[in-house]
C-alpha cells in the first residue's frame, strides 16, 4: 500500500485525501491548526457559531460531482436550502436591490430598473451557461501543464464564445447601462481577486451560477461541508493528525521520502501539499527543489486580503437578510485602493453575512450572528487601532441603512485580518483568496500543480490551478490526486 501524506486540511486537501484513499493509498492528512477546514474553519463562542471564511455556496453541481465520485450526495452529509432572496445589494438606505431565487423574479427586477434589460439578461445568461459548461465541466479539470490539453475539447472550436480576451467590464457594459445592474453583474468577479477591467469575461460564468443555479446554504453552516468531507475521508480510511506542522520535505534524488513535522517524521511514497504554495516551497524545500524564486512570487498578483469581524448582537436586525452587500460607496475607488494603489480604503464597500436569518442554530434565540468582511489589499500594515477604526465605520453605516441601533447591542466581537492569515495559514502577504484570476495568471500561467524537480510531489489549493474559491479547491484536490496516482502506478 502506497503511503501518501497530504499537507493541509482545507477543501483541496480534504478532496485530495478522499481521492487518494479511494484509489487504495494509505493517506495521512497533516494539519498545523487544531481543527480541520483551513480557511473554512468554524468556531463557537457564547452560543454563536461562526464560519470563519467562505459563506457563499454557489456551483452546487461541483459539490454533487465531488460526492458522486464516492457514491454519495451532499444530502448524505448536510441539508441544503436555497436562499430566497439570494442576496441584496444596498446602494443607500432607500435603494436596496433584492435578487429573488426565481429567474422570472430576477427578470422583473431588471426590467423595473432598466427597460429592455430582462431580454438582455436572458442572452447574457445563455452565453453564461455555455461558458459555465465549458469552464466548470471541462477546462478546469486539466492539470494545465500545456495549452495543448485544452485542444481536445470540441468546445475550443467555439473559443470566441468563451470571451477570454475581453474584460468582464467591457462585456457587461454591452448589455447593461444602469450602474446598479452593472455593479450586480461585476461583483461576483471581485472574489477572483482583480477588478472587472482585468478579469477575462469567461468568468461571467459566475453570474450564471449566481442567478440561474442560485445561492444555497448548508444548514448549521458551511462547516457542515467540511465535517461531511472529513467523515467521508475517515470512512475511506484517511487518518488526520491535527496540530501537526510539516517542517521539511526530505528528498533523495528526485523523490520525496520523508516529511518532517513537529510530531515526528512521516515516511512517504508521495505528497500533496495543499497549504499555501509559497510557504511550502520557500520553507519546506531546499532551494534546488523549488519551482519558483522569491522574485517570481513577488511579481504575482494576489487576490485581496480581508478585514473580518465575527459579531454577536442581542437582538434581531430587521433590514438585513442572509447575504448583504453594502455598495453604498464607490466600487471603483475601493477597487483602486485594493488593486492599483494598495492602501487602507477611505470609504470601503463591505459584505455582511447574517446566517441567523436562515438558521436558528447559529445564534442564541432572538439574537443575530454577523460576519462582516471588508476586502483590502494584501500586505497592508495591520494594527488594532486600524481594525477598531473600521469596525466603527461599518457599524455606523449598518445603523444608518438599517435605521436602528446596533453598536450598543453587540455582545460578542472578534476581528481577523492580515496578521491572522499569516499566523494561521502561512498566507503569503496575508492573502485571503490566493492568486488573482487575471488572464496572465490563468491555467498554464498559474504556479504549476506539479513539482518539476520532485517527481512524487504535487500542489493543490487556491494558489495553483484552477484557482480561488471552494468549488475550484475541490477540483484542485482531485486533479492533484489524479496526477500523483499516475506517478505512483
Ligand atoms: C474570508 C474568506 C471568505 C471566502 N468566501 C468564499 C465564499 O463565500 N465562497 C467560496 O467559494 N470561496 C470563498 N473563499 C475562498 C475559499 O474559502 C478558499 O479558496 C478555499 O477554502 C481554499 O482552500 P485550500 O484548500 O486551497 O486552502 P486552505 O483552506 O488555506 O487550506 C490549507 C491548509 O493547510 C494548512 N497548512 C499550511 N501550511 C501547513 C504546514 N506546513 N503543515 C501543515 N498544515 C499546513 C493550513 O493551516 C490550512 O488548514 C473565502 C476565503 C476567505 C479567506
Amino acid at each position: 500500500m502506497k503511503k501518501v501524506t497530504i499537507i493541509g486540511s482545507g477543501f483541496s486537501g480534504l478532496s485530495a485525501a478522499s481521492f487518494m484513499a479511494k484509489a487504495g493509498a494509505k493517506v495521512t492528512v497533516l494539519e498545523k491548526n487544531s481543527t480541520t477546514g483551513g480557511r473554512a474553519r468554524s468556531y463557537t463562542e457564547q452560543g454563536f457559531m461562526f464560519d470563519m471564511g467562505p459563506s457563499w455556496y454557489w456551483m452546487p453541481d461541483v459539490f454533487e460531482r465531488f460526492f458522486a465520485h464516492f457514491g454519495k450526495h451532499p444530502s448524505d452529509y448536510y441539508e441544503l436550502v436555497r436562499l430566497d432572496p439570494g442576496f441584496q445589494m444596498i446602494f443607500s438606505e432607500n435603494d436596496i436591490m433584492q435578487i429573488p431565487a426565481s429567474l422570472e423574479g430576477i427578470y422583473e427586477v431588471f426590467e423595473s430598473i432598466e427597460k429592455g434589460s430582462a431580454d438582455k439578461l436572458k442572452l447574457f445568461l445563455e452565453e453564461g451557461a455555455f461558458k459555465y459548461k465549458a469552464g466548470m465541466q471541462h477546462l478546469v479539470h486539466q492539470p494545465a501543464y500545456s495549452w495543448l490539453e485544452f485542444a481536445k475539447y470540441d468546445i475550443i472550436r467555439d473559443a470566441s464564445r468563451l470571451h477570454m480576451f475581453k474584460s468582464v467590464r467591457d462585456y457587461v457594459s454591452k448589455f447593461f447601462k444602469d450602474e446598479r445592474l452593472v455593479a450586480l453583474m461585476e461583483f461576483p468577479v471581485l472574489f477572483l481577486g482583480a477588478t472587472a477591467k482585468e478579469i477575462p469575461a469567461l468568468y461571467s460564468l459566475m453570474n450564471y451560477s449566481a442567478l440561474s443555479q442560485g445561492t444555497w446554504y448548508p444548514m448549521k453552516g458551511m462547516a457542515e461541508i467540511i465535517k461531511g468531507m472529513e467523515a467521508l475521508a475517515v470512512s475511506l480510511g484517511v487518518e488526520f493528525v491535527a496540530g501537526c506542522e510539516a517542517k521539511k520535505v526530505e528528498i533523495t534524488g528526485s523523490k520525496a521520502i520523508n516529511i518532517k513535522t513537529n510530531k515526528g517524521t512521516y515516511n512517504i511514497d508521495g505528497v500533496i501539499a495543499s497549504g499555501d504554495y509559497h510557504h511550502i516551497e520557500q520553507h519546506l524545500l531546499d532551494m534546488q527543489y523549488r519551482n519558483y524564486s522569491e522574485k517570481y512570487w513577488d511579481k504575482r498578483v494576489l487576490a485581496p486580503s480581508s478585514l473580518i469581524f465575527y459579531v454577536g448582537v442581542n437582538k434581531r436586525i430587521q433590514k438585513l437578510i442572509h447575504h448583504n452587500l453594502f455598495f453604498d460607496a464607490s466600487l471603483n475607488i475601493h477597487a483602486h485602493e485594493i488593486y492599483h494603489d494598495p492602501k487602507w480604503p477611505n470609504d470601503p464597500l463591505f459584505y455582511v453575512c447574517c446566517p441567523s436569518k436562515t438558521d436558528a442554530s447559529v445564534a442564541p434565540e432572538g439574537m443575530e450572528n454577523l460576519f462582516i468582511l471588508i476586502p483590502i489589499a494584501p500586505g497592508l500594515s495591520d494594527t488594532n487601532e486600524i481594525r477598531e477604526h473600521y469596525f466603527k465605520v461599518v457599524i455606523e453605516r449598518m445603523e444608518k441603512v438599517c435605521g436602528e441601533q446596533i453598536m450598543e447591542h453587540i455582545v460578542y466581537k472578534k476581528s481577523y485580518c492580515k496578521n491572522d492569515f499569516v499566523n494561521d495559514y502561512h498566507a503569503y502577504k496575508g492573502n485571503a483568496y490566493g492568486l488573482a484570476n487575471t488572464l496572465r495568471q490563468t491555467a498554464v500561467l498559474k504556479p504549476t500543480l506539479r513539482n518539476k524537480k520532485v517527481k512524487n510531489m504535487f500542489y493543490a489549493g487556491q494558489l495553483t490551478v484552477p484557482g480561488p474559491g471552494v468549488p475550484p479547491a475541490l477540483i484542485s484536490g482531485q486533479i492533484a490526486a489524479e496526477q500523483l496516482l499516475l506517478h505512483l502506478k
